[in-house]
């Protein structure tokens, strides 16, 4: 995603994906057999080192030619032979593919590309297992993705506080509850006890509610800090502000940079993030099935309007947030104030349907001040469209913020935990794996690290047994337009 939300290098600064890559000579004439949808490991070669393979896809087997660079023979005919670009071999293509050989080593080491909820997870639990691992985001002023809050000194002084993306969780899963009882326990979460319902022209029905809704003590963002804090005292490390603009083999591990500057070599590569990003680093990669299952992924987009108030609203003092119905504009209202016990200026965090945000899609990281205008002021009638009341009866806000999540909910998804395929040694995690929640993140991730501890600990027998999610293919996400939550049956509103 890119950037899941904060301020972030969008991937359309991306520098050219390609220049030199590492192509290691494969035998003339060696055979890979495929099997089970995965090319099987060929026995040749050194241990450790990666082959790159023709045009062989799943299920065939054939002899590839030689392949010093990745131009081959097959493409006689189809134009001239690419030149090199400084004696290095050109770009590789989408239908190469990278295949790992050898053994991983005892001391393993995991890149996850993403410090959201998902990747934060895979490398708690990943060092849990005795696993190392390095995250890698791009948040400025944080770890957390779509765990984002924004804290704002107004001129005259006021603090305002907003969380600006994921609200509150709820849990339906007993692993993932377990995980709760214990960030509750140390402090990092806690129960939400604010009355949240669904609100039509002025109507507000509480949700049946009978699953605790948790929130990050100090806003979301607190408790991917927390996060960051917990797995860095493991085996993890976490780097940001880092943009990883590319993958590719080399000497047996996978090679990370950013816009060329080396950022280290791993036995394992994990995706944590998605949308365009995310294809543009797996495409050249020679993991085709794993590209594939990314390039299907379709993202909603969301406004986000943030909105203080010098005063209350005139409104229901007990009601703290709610799911809009019927506006446009207008799909969540929150008091931030009231969620986060705070006093001073009201702070409102709205979002607007997945179709309003469809229809006045702009870039995200260069919105233009007439297209912000025109959303804060469609925004604003429609909270008031919302609570049933006449345009102009709320003050005018004191601060606003506009932002567009351009990527903000995935629309459908495979329904498996992670994607890994073991040749490529290559995995994906995120919330769009399962659906779109915080607690679908935590699964993903969670299951993510666990197929890596797996691989390690098989010590190369069996382990290409261990693909999953190559083929599924993907189906809708049901649930409101910032989600697939609460997760009960009884509370889901199908939207999609
Ligand atoms: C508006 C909105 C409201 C929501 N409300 C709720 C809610 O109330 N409850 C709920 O359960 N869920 C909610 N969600 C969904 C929830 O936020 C997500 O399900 C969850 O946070 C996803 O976590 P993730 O790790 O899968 O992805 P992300 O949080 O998107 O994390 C991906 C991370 O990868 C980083 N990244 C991207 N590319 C690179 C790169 N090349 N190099 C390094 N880092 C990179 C990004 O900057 C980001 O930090 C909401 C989402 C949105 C957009």
């Amino acid at each position: 995603m890119p950037a899941g939300g904060r301020p972030t290098q969008s991937c359309s600064n991306t520098s050219p994906l390609h220049g030199a890559n590492a192509v290691s000579g494969l035998p003339e004439g060696d055979t890979q057999q495929p099997s089970s949808g995965q090319t099987r490991e060929s026995s040749k070669g050194s241990p450790g080192k990666e082959i790159e393979r023709g045009r062989n896809s799943p299920g065939q087997s054939r002899s590839l030619p030689r392949t010093r660079d990745v131009w081959r023979k097959s493409d006689a005919g189809r134009g001239p032979r690419p030149p090199s670009q400084n004696g290095k071999p050109p770009p590789r293509t989408e239908k190469q593919r990278t295949v790992f050989k050898g053994e991983v080593p005892e001391d393993a080491s995991v890149a996850i590309i993403g410090g959201g909820l998902s990747g934060l997870i895979c490398a708690q639990v990943l060092s849990d297992q005795g696993v190392r691992s390095t995250v890698f985001d791009t948040g400025k002023r944080g770890l957390g993705g779509r765990l984002a809050t924004r804290h704002i000194s107004t001129p005259g002084g006021q603090s305002l506080v907003f969380d600006h993306a994921a609200q509150y969780f709820t849990v339906s899963d007993p692993i993932v509850q377990k995980m709760v009882d214990q960030w509750e326990a140390e402090g990092l979460v806690r129960v939400w006890d604010g009355s949240v319902g669904n609100l039509k022209r002025g109507q507000f029905t509480p949700l049946p509610g009978e699953q605790p809704k948790y929130l990050g003590v100090d806003g979301m963002m607190g408790l991917a800090d927390r996060l960051g804090e917990k797995v860095r005292q493991g085996l993890a490390q976490t780097r940001r502000p880092c943009w990883v603009s590319r993958m590719e083999p080399s000497g047996g591990k996978w090679r990370l940079s950013e816009n060329g500057r080396h950022e280290g070599d791993f036995d394992f590569v994990v995706i944590a993030h998605n949308g365009k990003c995310a294809n543009r680093l797996l495409a050249p990669a020679g993991v085709p099935e794993v590209a594939a299952q990314m390039k299907s992924l379709r993202l909603s987009s969301i406004w986000a309007l943030l909105a203080a108030f010098d005063k209350p609203l005139p409104l229901p003092p007990e009601i703290d947030a709610a799911f809009v119905q019927d506006v446009p504009s207008v799909s969540w209202a929150c008091n931030n104030n009231r969620k986060l016990k705070r006093s001073g200026p009201e702070c409102w965090t709205l979002f607007s349907t997945a179709g309003y945000g469809k229809d006045n899609k702009v870039p995200q990281e260069a919105v233009p001040a007439p297209v912000a205008a025109k959303v804060t002021r469609e925004m604003l009638d429609g909270f008031e469209d919302a609570w049933g009341v006449s345009r102009g009866t709320f003050p005018a806000p004191i601060f606003t913020k506009t932002q567009l999540w351009g990527a903000a909910l995935p629309t459908n998804t495979p329904g498996v935990p992670c994607i890994f395929d073991p040749l490529g040694r290559v995995g994906i995690c995120g919330d769009w794996l399962l659906g779109s929640s915080m607690q679908d993140a935590v699964l993903s991730g969670r299951a993510m690290a666990l197929q890596i501890a797996e691989f390690c600990q098989r010590r190369g027998a069996g382990t290409e047994s261990l693909a999953s999610g190559l083929t599924k293919r993907l189906r809708p996400v049901a649930g409101h337009d910032i989600g697939s939550f609460p997760v009960t049956e009884a509370e889901l509103l199908t939207v999609t």
